[in-house]
């Protein structure tokens, strides 16, 4: 099964990405995390990833298809978070796929506002000493203002509440036309991600299991 997490910033698609890598035993391939290790190799790059802007999208698709090319991955079971944003992505990946004999099974949109957004990211802290990431609300540190390690922690300069309904907008302006032609070829569900965690993942899993049996059934 291959799947595509979509999300906001803030939407919580990173914390449901892992559980549901886990659960499945799925390969996670995070396009932040791709881009971050291509940006140490390149300074042109650097200066995209660093200003929080995408790598341009046919460049980015040659990068995610080298990457699954090279790294032996199982290509009948990983999840998508990051990539494809745009349709030509989305198409090159399934292309690429269809050669090998594998799909994209589903992509799920994890919706959040903006306001919930700004309320969650605004509640982020950053451990200075060990980089550990909180959240004031969903995933507080043991103590106030402090981390596990003692370190003191602080906001991040991005987490800024201007600073994230600009990276909110870039996603919707960004993601819209994608999302608008999976909902056309029902490739697309939504989930209510201004959920408790565990009620999200849940709501994933019924669906993701109804596929793998629909897929079972017909092997
Ligand atoms: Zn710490």
């Amino acid at each position: 099964m291959n799947i595509v997490i979509l999300g906001a910033p803030a939407s919580g698609k990173g914390t449901q990405s892992e559980l549901l890598t886990k659960r499945y035993g799925l390969y996670y391939l995070q396009t932040g995390d791709l881009s971050r290790k291509l940006a140490e190799k390149n300074e042109r790059l650097k200066e995209i990833v660093n200003s929080g802007k995408l790598i341009p999208q046919e460049e980015m698709t040659l990068y995610v298809l080298d990457f699954l090319k090279d790294e032996k991955i199982d290509l009948n079971n990983i999840l998508f978070e990051g990539f494809p944003r745009f349709v030509s992505q989305y198409e090159a990946l399934e292309n690429f796929l269809k050669i090998k004999n594998s799909t994209i099974n589903l992509t799920i949109s994890i919706d959040v506002s903006k306001e919930e957004a700004i309320t969650r990211m605004s509640a982020r802290r950053i451990c200075t000493v060990c980089k550990k990431v909180y959240n004031l609300i969903t995933n507080p540190p043991p103590k106030d203002e402090e981390c596990g390690c003692g370190g003191k922690l602080v906001q991040r300069e991005d987490d800024s509440p201007k600073s994230i309904e600009v990276r909110f907008d870039y996603y919707e302006k960004n993601t819209k036309v994608l999302i608008e032609y999976l909902e056309k070829r029902e490739k697309l569900v939504h989930v209510n991600g201004e959920r408790p965690i565990e009620e999200i993942f849940n709501d994933i899993v019924n669906i993701l299991d109804k596929i793998n049996g629909k897929n079972n059934n017909q092997n």
